[in-house]
């Protein structure tokens, strides 16, 4: 099924569908030269939203095994090694020496590996076995896994409980938040806290981040959401930090079990009530969003337009996931771009899902004298106008898609 029936949060019925994005292939699902001309696989990414708990949603729709059998490109996390080394600072201080730390979805380990190097004791939890790899190298310990009811019960014999249970980017790629979250009851200590590091919905509702939404990235939530999942699971929230910088605007809550009373930091009751002032719970906040993300759109387009015709080489900036539903949804194909660059070496060489766009390093900037740059990685903006500073100089104009068009240069 395209769509929920319910809200995989809170479980009310019908979420409201407000934006209809079109059949799209998985975000990360980048095609080799050789399969060029072959049909992908797409699926229908409808946006959904709860209106009892402010859940944006998409249906979980790519099979459990699906990569199995297609090519599957991870994105790098080079540009995060600063935040993962806070967040390793932050779980330390509430761990402690004897505290076991785990990391769902550690991916490459980088998290984990800041926290070792502090003292902490750490398991990573990751079904990727070629990811597990890298984060070995690191010298962090990895439970090849999907993180379930079974598998925590396994962990928690052979581990005891966990002090802490961290997830950072990975919450919002679960499609069964149910079943994740009594894994976490079976394997987090009496007095212990799950801290969950999102992208948060207010941000996409106020700054029109639409591209957030992708078949691997089924939930944006909000704070009430969060609360609301909560309850069905005895545990409470009782601290949120804002993480205004990360992935557009993002949020690291704290959840422990009411049964261990902890006190509720002041900030929790604050963001939900801008939750509810900022209309998350109302149908109206929803329509106008699409009007304005169309808007964008049609901005957009005519602005390439314009370039192109007044003979401009245009080229795109980062081939990320949120990136294919930007270019996707707002049909800006290989007839605006003629290719997109992309730090990720992995990436290089293939074209994108969807548009089919080629993908080239990020030297092809220089190499190739492009006269704009249209930048599917606005949420990378600050770092890549230093890297590209002497397409700046030059005389080079970036284009920035969100949260409302800008030229720069
Ligand atoms: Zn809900």
């Amino acid at each position: 099924m395209d769509r929920l029936a319910q809200c995989r949060a809170c479980l009310a019925a019908d979420p409201f569908l407000y934006l209809p994005l079109g059949d799209h292939a998985p975000a990360q699902m980048l095609i080799r030269p050789e399969d060029i001309d072959k049909k992908q696989p797409a699926f229908g990414l409808n946006t959904q939203v709860c209106l009892n708990c402010g859940l944006i949603q998409v249906a979980d729709q790519i099979p459990p095994d699906f990569f199995r059998h297609y090519l599957y490109v991870p994105s790098g996390a080079a540009t995060m090694h600063a935040h993962f080394a806070e967040l390793a600072d932050r779980l330390f201080a509430l761990a402690g020496r004897d505290g076991l730390i785990v990391d769902i979805g550690c991916n490459d380990g980088l998290m984990l590996a800041a926290a070792n190097a502090l003292g902490a004791k750490t398991l990573g939890v990751d079904p990727a076995a070629n990811i597990a790899e890298l984060a070995n190298k690191r010298g962090v310990e990895v439970h090849l896994d999907y993180f379930t009811p079974r598998s925590a019960e396994i962990l928690r014999a052979q581990r005891g409980p966990a002090k802490i249970i961290a997830t950072s980017n990975t919450f919002n790629h679960i499609g069964d938040l149910h079943t994740f979250m009594k894994s976490i009851t079976v394997f987090l200590s009496g007095d212990g806290y799950f801290v969950v590091e999102v992208p948060r919905a207010k941000e996409m509702l106020e700054r029109n981040l639409f591209d957030n939404m992708y078949h691997e990235h089924v939930s944006q939530f909000s704070l009430l959401s969060i609360v609301k999942l909560g309850e069905f699971f005895d545990m409470e929230v009782v601290d949120v930090d804002p993480l205004p910088k990360i992935h557009g605007g993002s949020m690291r809550v704290f959840l422990a079990r009411k049964s261990a009373g902890k006190q509720r930091q002041p900030i929790v009751g604050k963001m939900l009530q801008e939750e509810k002032d900022g209309g998350m719970l109302e149908r109206t906040s929803y329509v106008e969003l699409v009007k304005r993300v169309d808007a964008i759109g049609a901005e957009l387009r005519t602005m390439l337009s314009r370039f192109r015709e007044q003979g401009k080489k245009i080229v795109g900036y980062g081939a990320s996931a949120r990136g294919n539903t930007l270019i996707t949804y707002y049909g800006i194909g290989r007839d605006y771009l003629e290719f997109l660059v992309d730090k990720n070496p992995l990436k290089q060489g293939l074209h994108s899902p969807n548009t089919r766009i080629p993908i080239k390093p990020v030297e092809a900037i220089a190499q190739e004298r492009p006269d704009i740059v249209f930048v599917l990685a606005w949420n990378f903006f600050d770092e890549i106008k230093v890297q590209q500073s002497a397409f700046l100089a030059r005389g080079g104009k970036f284009v920035i898609p969100l949260p409302r068009p800008m030229i720069v240069g």
